[in-house]
């Protein structure tokens, strides 16, 4: 028997997100980014669950092959473009949406003869200062890769680095503005928090990733508390052992953790090693036996430890949930000092992922 650890993904609840995003930009085509393995997700597990999208985003070749000869013959956006001139012979085979950043892309393209021509998206640093054409060499960089025949259709894209600040996000629409005037093509700009929080953003295709699998842009769960998303990834284990500790007894290593009572502590078949975080804190919440409680001491590469004294009927074997539909990967990711994101896409490989 493998270890009674297990991260469930529930494809109904990524089809539900999915409808709660086109809610929110009823206008707007959807890319749905599945990079980082569909989020931590397992690529095969989220893909299926999603295919209402009308495109995925993603930035591995190879997991855009994937999707290909898993069938999936709609749009394939690489979100970082190629990373090197070869690639684009696989982009061309696989029919792929490349976005174009640096003049040395522009020039690569010039040098191919696709089997047909390319659909790019054009990357505008608004402001991130991250990928892209600054604004004074927007229009240029536009305007060189509108006359190769390699190129089928340009989109402008961009990239927001706020997702809570109304005038960080202003100040970076203000260079959408100004470095694409005039020149004629769909806009695609948000992400999942301006997909929520910024309907001025939507424009023609939007690019939502972490809302789709139920959680916040924010960090702050409270944030998406009333939009109907769904948490997609239930992350459970079991306790594997129960220990009656007196009082003055410290929880594992080192001597972060000591108990000022007598009690049962349950040890959780989850730690570090799992993806579970390392500085998560004694006092996250988890649940045990449908109750919730806390962890307590540090961390283990295989193991922690948990408070028992909500759960006088908890057992050897005992369902535990780290994070899921009770307990919020939000709330595990603050008390860590971490972001769902982050937790997500750290899921370990050895964690087996079932699909439900
Ligand atoms: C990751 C990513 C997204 C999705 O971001 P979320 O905050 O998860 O919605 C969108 N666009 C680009 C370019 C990205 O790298």
């Amino acid at each position: 028997m493998p270890r009674p650890i297990v991260a469930i993904v529930d494809s109904t609840a990524l089809a539900s997100n999915l409808t709660v995003v086109r809610r929110y930009a009823p206008h707007a085509r959807i890319w749905s980014v599945v990079k980082a393995n569909g989020y931590g997700h397992g690529l095969n597990a989220v893909w299926q669950g999603l295919n209402q999208t009308d495109g995925f985003a993603l930035l591995d070749l190879n997991d855009a092959v994937v999707l290909r000869e898993n069938g999936w013959r709609g749009p394939i956006l690489l979100l970082e473009g190629f990373f090197h001139p070869a690639d684009l012979k696989e982009i061309d085979r696989y029919r792929l949406t490349t976005v174009v950043h640096s003049n040395w892309q522009i020039n690569a393209l010039r040098r191919i003869v696709p089997l047909a021509p390319l659909d790019i998206y054009v990357k505008l640093n608004s402001g991130m200062n991250r990928l892209g054409f600054i604004d004074r060499e927007f229009p240029g960089a536009w305007h060189a890769l509108s006359e190769l025949k390699q190129v089928a259709t340009l989109t402008l894209m961009t990239h927001f680095a706020h997702h809570d600040q109304t005038a960080g996000l202003a100040a970076q629409m203000a260079v959408v503005l100004r470095a694409g005037d005039g020149l004629i093509g769909p806009r695609c700009l948000a992400n999942s928090a301006a997909t929520l929080w910024y309907p001025e953003t939507h424009k023609q295709w939007i690019r939502p990733g972490i809302i789709l699998y139920g959680a916040s842009p924010s960090g702050d769960w409270q944030d998406i508390a009333t939009c109907g998303l769904l948490p997609v990834m239930t992350l459970t284990s079991e306790l594997i052992s129960i220990q009656k500790v007196f009082s003055g007894g410290h929880i594992g290593y080192g001597t972060r953790c000591r108990l000022n009572e007598s009690q049962r502590v349950g040890v959780v078949a989850c730690g570090y090693a799992d993806g579970y975080p390392y500085h998560a804190p004694t006092g996250t919440p988890v649940l045990v036996d449908g109750v919730r409680t806390r962890t307590l001491g540090a961390v283990s590469m295989d193991m922690l430890m948990v408070d028992l004294k909500p759960c006088p009927l908890a057992c050897i074997g005992s369902k535990v949930e780290l994070w899921g539909n009770h307990i919020k990967i939000d709330e595990v990711a603050t008390f860590a000092s971490t972001l769902s994101y982050k937790l997500m896409s750290s899921l370990a490989s050895r964690v087996t992922i079932q699909i439900c």
